[in-house]
């Protein structure tokens, strides 16, 4: 029972749910959509719901690599990454080999288990299992070392994943599709449904400001930003976060 009220805590406090009444909506609990948004990409959104009832939505990607997917993010809980894996097979097709978790929260990394459990290799930064583990939530069994270092950027398939510093969370992480376009930046970039930087507990505000300037200079050719919740938009949504990082520090 403890464990199981720590877990809820735990959704609580994840990517800042209490400010963000303005995403939350209503819809049935274990749903999850995927939408492609590109060739051989997709979004994929579930829905966790609260005790009140009410639902917060929770973005990730998927990623076509041949013949294989590469997914970003599981879905926010077992049962929904169950799901996910379910939706997958029917709209796709494609059989899942590696995945990809940005940080240590519950919306990013609570269906670990059921991807490992199905063969799957997920990876992470290396912080990103030490959170884990120290938290008692699914840890990720592999890390990409690298990633320890703020500014590197590694390849990953036909992805390149980045540690832009710490932001959102200590530990979070980014993924450019060179081809696409497609910065997928996760809870470190705010929707602009979104009306304030959220839960900043397990973060750096002032080096959130920084990268999010840095990413603003390294990536305008970017076409889309994929946020960790709320609707996907273009460049407009780095600097809707840099807003509301700089209204936080007023
Ligand atoms: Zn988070």
């Amino acid at each position: 029972m403890i464990f199981k009220r720590i877990l809820g805590v735990l959704f609580f406090v994840v990517c800042g749910v209490f400010t963000q009444s303005s995403l939350a909506n209503i819809h049935a609990e274990n749903e999850v959509f995927i939408t492609k948004i590109d060739e051989g990409v997709w979004l994929h959104t579930s829905f966790y719901v609260y005790p009140n009832g009410t639902t917060f939505p929770s973005n990730g990607l998927i990623v076509r690599e041949g013949q294989s997917l590469t997914l970003i993010d599981t879905a926010w809980g077992e049962l929904q990454t169950q799901q996910l894996l379910s939706v997958i097979k029917t709209e796709i097709n494609l059989p899942i080999t590696k995945a990809l978790v940005t940080h240590a929260h519950a919306d990013r990394a609570s269906g670990v288990d059921v991807l490992e459990a199905r063969g799957i290799k997920v990876y992470s930064h290396p912080l990103t299992q030490q959170l884990t583990i120290e938290q008692g939530t699914a840890v990720p069994n592999n890390v990409i070392a690298e990633l320890a270092t703020a500014g590197a950027q590694v390849k990953f398939g036909s992805l390149n994943v980045f540690s832009p510093g710490p932001g959102h969370a200590m530990d979070n992480i980014m993924v450019w599709l060179p081809d696409k376009r497609i910065l997928y930046a996760g809870c470190a970039v705010r929707a602009l449904q979104s009306n304030s930087v959220g839960n900043i507990a397990h973060g750096d505000i002032h080096s959130w400001l920084k990268i999010t300037q840095q990413l603003k200079n390294d990536y305008k050719i970017l076409r889309r930003v994929v946020p960790g919740h709320g609707e996907i938009g273009g460049f407009d949504l780095l600097s809707h976060t840099e807003k509301l990082i700089l209204n936080q520090l007023k």
